[in-house]
């Protein structure tokens, strides 16, 4: 319709003049595109793929998808290091965990973040997560027999976070589907979902990734007939959406069995299963919806979760970008203007002051920890904190 409104909507174009914003980078620039590639821009490097264009569009235009396309299809440089780096999230974990103590300190002085500013363009100003010394698919593998003892069965999509820096969000999604009478499995093996594969224009890779994650879905959904969450919004949009339409990978016998945490467990409420909550349990929590949490739909799965929490205070945070984009904001030349896309969202958190802001994003959570101080829990863990222990 060329109605402009996706324009409206994009939190680059808000921020950075050099973006040609999602009506021109997207349907606008296809059409030019697809007569001659000379025509393909390199400011599309700017999107960060939130999606927000096409949630907005009232025509159901796959906008970023068609951005996402065109720079998968026509964009000719090599990553950088810096891009390998940080898109290599399964390398570095598997590098990182057994010197997890060494590697947590020494990414936290200011020296080495110089150092990686001037030398990789990672900016100073943004803190790394921490990694564990134990993964978490070390952690469940250990409790098989347990797991396998509950009548009802799910498989796990734990994710790169999960499993190398928070192998507590999944020990609580062990905690809370257990207490509903649900055994959490492994997949046979996980590789990173690819996301950052993707936006860091290493797309062969990720198809690559892709391909031998759904052989390992289709082992848990076809064969064994189990469904499969996942606790990061990230993983599930590019498990059931790039899949097939960037990476061209077919996932139809395996897409709708994919689902976030959040929404089984609610189901499984629906359906007449309970959780016991702690009566002591007093908290205000104010919940951020990522924006592939909003493509989805699915925010409402875990708003719902937390307003049956009897002791809490639930405020729902106004819909808006925190600015990171996975690995977007850890860039020097993205700081700026990832800082200023989550400004907005910063200022609602401090004028709400919550004793925690829940989100379903692990790259949400270290934007907004790093730039309000507040703390920031996957929905997951504040059931399990909240439950009778
Ligand atoms: S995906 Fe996000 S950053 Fe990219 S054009 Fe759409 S709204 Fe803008
Ligand atoms: S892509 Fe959608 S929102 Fe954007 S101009 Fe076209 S019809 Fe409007």
């Amino acid at each position: 319709m060329k109605c402009t409104v996706c324009t409206a909507y994009c939190p680059v174009l808000q921020v950075n003049p050099l973006y040609p914003g999602p009506k021109q980078a997207g349907p606008d620039g296809e059409r030019l595109r697809l007569k001659d590639p000379y025509f393909f821009n390199y400011a599309l490097k700017y999107c960060m793929n939130c999606k927000r264009c096409e949630v907005a569009c009232p025509s159901g235009v796959k906008v970023a998808d068609l951005i996402q396309s065109a720079r998968i299809r026509y964009d000719q440089s090599k990553p950088k290091l810096r891009d390998q780096i940080l898109a290599s999230t399964d390398f570095m974990g598997t590098l990182a965990r057994p010197f997890a103590p060494i590697v947590n300190g020494v990414t936290r002085l200011s020296v080495t973040k110089a150092a990686m500013d001037a030398m990789l363009k990672i900016d100073h100003r943004r803190t790394f997560p921490k990694y564990s010394s134990r993964s978490f698919e070390f952690w469940l593998r250990r409790r098989e027999k347990e797991q396998a003892a509950f009548t009802d069965q799910v498989a796990y999509f734990h994710g790169c976070y999960v499993n190398y820096n928070n192998p507590a969000l999944g020990k609580d999604l062990v905690k809370v589907l257990n207490a509903l009478g649900v055994g959490v499995q492994l997949l046979e093996k996980e590789k990173c979902c690819g996301i950052a594969l993707i936006t860091n224009g290493m797309s062969e890779k990720a198809t690559r990734h892709a391909t031998h994650n759904v052989t390992a879905l289709r082992k848990a959904v076809v064969d064994k007939g189990l469904p499969v969450v996942t606790t990061s919004s990230s993983c599930a949009l590019t498990i059931r959406e790039e899949y097939p339409n960037l990476l061209g990978v077919d996932n139809a016998d395996i897409r709708d069995s994919v689902l976030m945490a959040t929404r089984y467990i609610f189901e499984r409420l629906e359906k007449g299963a309970s959780l016991n909550f702690n009566p002591d349990y007093h908290k205000k929590i104010a919940y951020h919806t990522p924006c592939h949490m909003e493509k989805m739909g699915w925010g409402v799965f875990s708003e719902k979760l937390l307003r049956m929490i009897p002791g809490v205070e639930f405020v729902q945070l106004d819909s808006a970008c925190c600015g990171i984009a996975g690995t977007y904001g850890f860039k020097k030349e993205n700081y700026e203007a990832s800082q200023a896309i989550g400004t907005p969202l910063f200022e609602q958190i401090r004028a709400v002051n919550p004793d925690i802001v829940a989100c379903d994003c692990e790259t949400c959570k270290w934007q907004i920890e790093m730039s309000t101080g507040y703390t920031v829990l996957n929905p997951i863990s504040i059931l399990a904190e909240a439950l009778v222990s």
